[in-house]
C-alpha cells in the first residue's frame, strides 16, 4: 500500500509498504480518506521532535484521522465493514493504574498513532486498529468532519476539566485549531464575555465570528491592559491555547482571585517562567491538558450540532502525494490557514 513516509527534517517522500497483516479478533482494518495536520505533526516535521520524543526517520505520522472499516477481526462489535469511523490515536493498554484509575489517556503503556516510537501514524491507505479506538460517526458527516473529532475532543476535554462556572468570563490565548475547538465548545456553554488573542490577523477575524467580547494581537496591544480595563474584576477561566510561554504570564496576569488558567498549548521550551506570588496570592489553580481523556463521543456529538459553523476550520485541502505543500503551508501559517487536510481516495 502507499505511505507518505517522514523520511528527514522537512521531507516526505511516497513509498510502498506492506499491507498490514492477519487481523486480531478485536482489531479492524481502517481504509483512511481524511487526515488532519496537527501542530504535533509540524514539529516532527520541521524538528524531528517534541522534547525528548524524538523521530526516528523514515516513520509515519498523522494522527487527526477518518476513514472506512474495510474489515473486522471476528470479535468486533462496535463496527462493521462500511462503517465511517473517527479514530482515537490513543491505544491504551486497559492494564496498569492508570486505566483502571480512568486515565487511559496517561496509560503507562500508551501507544499513540504518529507518536516516534510508538506506533505509526495515518498518512497511507490502511491502519489497523483496536475496536475501542473506532468511533462511528453519523452518515451525514464527511470524512474532512470526521478528521475534526480529535482536535474537538481536547477542546470538549479543556472546557470540561476547567470545571467553568455559569457566566464565567474567559479568555482563549491563541486561536489556532485548538483555540478555535475550545471556542466553539465555549459556544454551546452559558458563558460570560470571551476575549481572545492571536498573532494572526485572519485568526482574529475567524474567532471574531463566534461572538467574542473583544480580540486582539499580543504584537500590537498590551492584552493585560486592554482586557482588565473591559473587566477590571479580571476573569475567571484562561485558555492558553498558544504554546507561547509569555501567554502563560498574561494569563496569570488576567485571572482573578480564585481563578484558573488551563494549559492546552504546547511549548517549544522545556520550562516556562511566572510570578509564584501573582499565583500565590490570587490561589490560581492550573490544569494541564493532556491531549483528551473520554470526551471523543462528545466531540461526535458536538460537531454533528456543529458541523455548519465549524465547516471553515477546514481552509485548505490536499491529495497524499501533496503532503509536504500542506505541512509547508502550517509551518509557516500562510495563505491564512487554520486546518489543513490531507485526503485520500
Ligand atoms: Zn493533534
Ligand atoms: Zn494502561
Amino acid at each position: 500500500m502507499k505511505a507518505m513516509v517522514l523520511a528527514g527534517i522537512r521531507q516526505f517522500a511516497v513509498t510502498q509498504v506492506p499491507e498490514p497483516g492477519t487481523l486480531g479478533e478485536h482489531d479492524v482494518l481502517v481504509r483512511i480518506r481524511a487526515v488532519g495536520v496537527c501542530g504535533s505533526d509540524i514539529h516532527y516535521y520541521t524538528a524531528g521532535r517534541i522534547g525528548s520524543q524524538v523521530v526516528r526517520f523514515p516513520f509515519i505520522i498523522g494522527h487527526e484521522a477518518a476513514g472506512v472499516v474495510e474489515k473486522t477481526g471476528h470479535a468486533v462489535t462496535r463496527v462493521r465493514p462500511g462503517t465511517t469511523i473517527a479514530i482515537d490515536p490513543a491505544v491504551s493498554c486497559g492494564r496498569c493504574d492508570q486505566c483502571r484509575a480512568g486515565r487511559p489517556h496517561t496509560c503507562r503503556e500508551l501507544l499513540f498513532l504518529g507518536a516516534p516510537t510508538q506506533l505509526e501514524g495515518c498518512l497511507r491507505e490502511f491502519v489497523v486498529l483496536p475496536e475501542k479506538c473506532c468511533y462511528p460517526v453519523p452518515e451525514s458527516m464527511t470524512f474532512e468532519q470526521a478528521a475534526l473529532v480529535e482536535p474537538l475532543a481536547i477542546g470538549v476535554y479543556a472546557v470540561e476539566r476547567s470545571a467553568m462556572p455559569p457566566r464565567a468570563n474567559v479568555a482563549v490565548l491563541g486561536v489556532g485549531p485548538i483555540g478555535m475547538c475550545v471556542l466553539h465548545v465555549l459556544r454551546t456553554r452559558d458563558v460570560g464575555h470571551i476575549y481572545v488573542t492571536d498573532k494572526i490577523a485572519e485568526r482574529l477575524v475567524m474567532a471574531g465570528q463566534l461572538e467574542t467580547a473583544w480580540d486582539g494581537n499580543p504584537d500590537r496591544v498590551d492584552v493585560v491592559r486592554e482586557i482588565s480595563h473591559r473587566e477590571p474584576l479580571l476573569l475567571d477561566i484562561v485558555y492558553e491555547c498558544s504554546g507561547d510561554p509569555a501567554a502563560i504570564s498574561q494569563g496569570v496576569q488576567l485571572l482573578k482571585p480564585g481563578g484558573t488558567l488551563v494549559v492546552v498549548g504546547i511549548p517549544e521550551t522545556d520550562e516556562v517562567g511566572f510570578s509564584i506570588h501573582e499565583l500565590r496570592r490570587k490561589e490560581i489553580t492550573i490544569v494541564n491538558i493532556r491531549r483528551q481523556c473520554e470526551c471523543t463521543q462528545k466531540a461526535i456529538d458536538l460537531l454533528a450540532r456543529r458541523a455548519a459553523a465549524m465547516d471553515p476550520l477546514v481552509t485548505h485541502r490536499f491529495a497524499l502525494e501533496e503532503t509536504q505543500a500542506a505541512f509547508e503551508m502550517v509551518a509557516g501559517y500562510s495563505d491564512g490557514v487554520m486546518k489543513a487536510v490531507v485526503t485520500l481516495p
